[in-house]
């Protein structure tokens, strides 16, 4: 059975990438009936946070991406948080010390930075030089007297390959005479990632590791731990980087890079998904709107690319609107509410009263966003009394000699009837036309520009059923007076 894990360091906030990094192992782990697992990887203690470890959680949750075994779970092979699995990597320091194929190590930092500084002024890639490789017990007593805390270095083999075969990139080789004696365990007694993932993942019996590519140059320091464990292997899938549309590496510079920031303008999770899938993964046919679901049965790592996937936000755009428009409208609602309180134009309390008018709107203008929070922008002209014209052209609209009349013969239709249903607004354009003799563009344009100040905009039945009669008036009133 295929096991696989996200182990995210929780270091910031769930970033897009790991994300997808996440997804990739979940889909797989649920297209081949195996097991995901979530393994919080916070062996760097200056940078690890428990609110980042929260984020990444909340993030997987409302992504609907659950783990069979992990953090808040549990499992058989737990803890599942490194910090908390000292103890388990402990014995297998131990081990490769006891083995000669780990020692300890008592270079300061200084004297590695001035190592480094030597070898990058010769034009080399700095490596460790081995000064601690061969220490008798007589010089290790000595330095530790000095009350020097040791790191543990693994011994790194002279001139061994190192051959992945990577289920995406395919046969990546490395040579053990670029590696220097690498660190396992810093001076505080805490293993390094390199060092504890390899506990982890054989410990887990991980099968195929799914992460991304810029962990590519840490799996040989890996293997030869692995190796010198006598550990069997996984599989190995690095997944290459998502670029921004320039082509570099996805950065802030793009846009946002957390999934956060993508749920609070308004994405919706099944579209993040859905995109997501396709940075790095195609599927068969043309389709590309994909539920989760239909991700499980479809997911393959054959069909993940070499090449670099682009974040195109436009698609995503494309692709949320498409799940905007097929979600029941509660839910948009729902969902919707939120940002039209925050804009200050509704209270929580209206919004509970008046449910079916909220309704309305989000049917009127869902057909028009990429995005949730989009509606804001959208609605605005519901709740700005004051009609201002949006261009020029806008203006010249209200300029043609029949529209004087036409508002005014609007003014007393609206004026002089009970009712304002829907029925009774679509009758309103039949009795203009009847009374003015107007038609087509020169009926419909005048009266949307004078009463949103726009040319072009979401069905403007809608719109004049959303505003109510004495809005219709007042802003007949105010166009009349102010913008004729
Ligand atoms: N903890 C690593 C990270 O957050 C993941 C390492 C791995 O998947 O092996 O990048």
């Amino acid at each position: 059975m295929e096991r696989v894990r996200f182990a995210p360091s929780p270091t910031g906030h769930l970033h897009i990438g790991g994300a997808r990094t996440a997804l990739f192992n979940y889909l797989y782990a649920k297209h081949s009936g195996g097991k995901f697992i979530l393994r919080i990887e916070d062996t760097d203690l200056n940078r690890s946070t428990a609110e980042s470890e929260k984020a990444i959680i909340e993030g997987l949750k409302w992504f609907g991406i659950n783990w069979d075994e992990g953090i808040e779970v549990g499992g058989p092979h737990g803890p599942y948080r490194s910090t908390e699995r000292n103890f388990i990597y402990e014995p297998f320091v131990k081990k490769l010390i006891e083995e000669g194929k780990a020692y300890y190590c008592y270079c300061s930092e200084e004297e590695i930075e001035a190592e480094r500084q030597e070898a990058l002024k010769k034009g080399e890639t700095p490596k460790y030089s081995g000064r601690c490789r061969n220490l008798t017990d007589e010089e290790r007593k000595k330095l530790e007297a000095k009350g020097i805390k040791p790191v543990v270095r693994f011994r790194v083999p002279d001139n061994e390959p190192i051959i992945i075969d990577d289920i995406v990139r395919g046969r990546v080789e490395f040579n053990t005479n670029d590696i220097g004696d690498f660190i396992i365990v810093k001076s505080d007694g805490i293993p390094v990632y390199n060092f504890a993932v390899v506990i982890d993942d054989h410990l887990m019996e991980i099968t195929t590791v799914i992460r991304g590519e810029e962990h590519l140059s840490n799996t040989p320091r890996q293997i030869l731990i692995y190796k010198a464990l006598g550990f069997d292997m996984p599989k190995f899938a690095h997944v290459s980087l998502i670029l921004g549309k320039d082509r570099t590496k996805m950065s802030k510079r793009h846009g946002s890079t957390w999934v956060e920031q993508y749920r609070d303008a308004g994405y919706l999770p099944e579209a993040l998904i859905n995109f997501l899938v396709l940075l790095g993964w195609s599927p068969e046919g043309d389709e590309e709107i994909f539920s989760l679901e239909e991700l499980c049965e479809k997911f393959s790592l054959d069909r993940v690319v070499k090449n670099p996937a682009v974040f195109d936000i436009d698609k995503l755009n494309h692709i949320n609107g498409i799940y905007i428009r097929k979600s029941p409208i509660d839910r948009i609602v729902d969902l919707s509410i939120p940002y039209l309180v925050n804009a200050g134009y509704i209270t929580d309390e209206f919004a509970k009263r008046n449910r079916d008018w909220i309704t309305l709107l989000v049917l009127t203008f869902r057909e028009r966003i990429s995005y949730l929070s989009e509606i804001v922008e959208h609605a605005s002209i519901l709740f700005n009394d004051e009609v201002k014209f949006e261009d020029e052209e806008a203006a010249t609209v209200l300029k043609q000699d029949h529209v004087g009349r036409l508002l005014d013969e609007l003014y007393d239709i609206v004026k002089t009837s009970d009712k304002f249903d829907n029925e009774f607004i679509q009758n309103i354009f039949k009795e203009l036309k009847n009374r003015t003799g107007a038609k087509g563009k020169s009926l419909f344009m005048p009266v949307r520009v004078a009463l949103t100040g726009q040319i072009h905009g979401a069905e403007l039945v809608n719109i004049i059923e959303l505003l109510g009669k004495d809005k219709v008036l007042k802003r007949i009133e105010y166009t009349k007076k102010n913008l004729l």
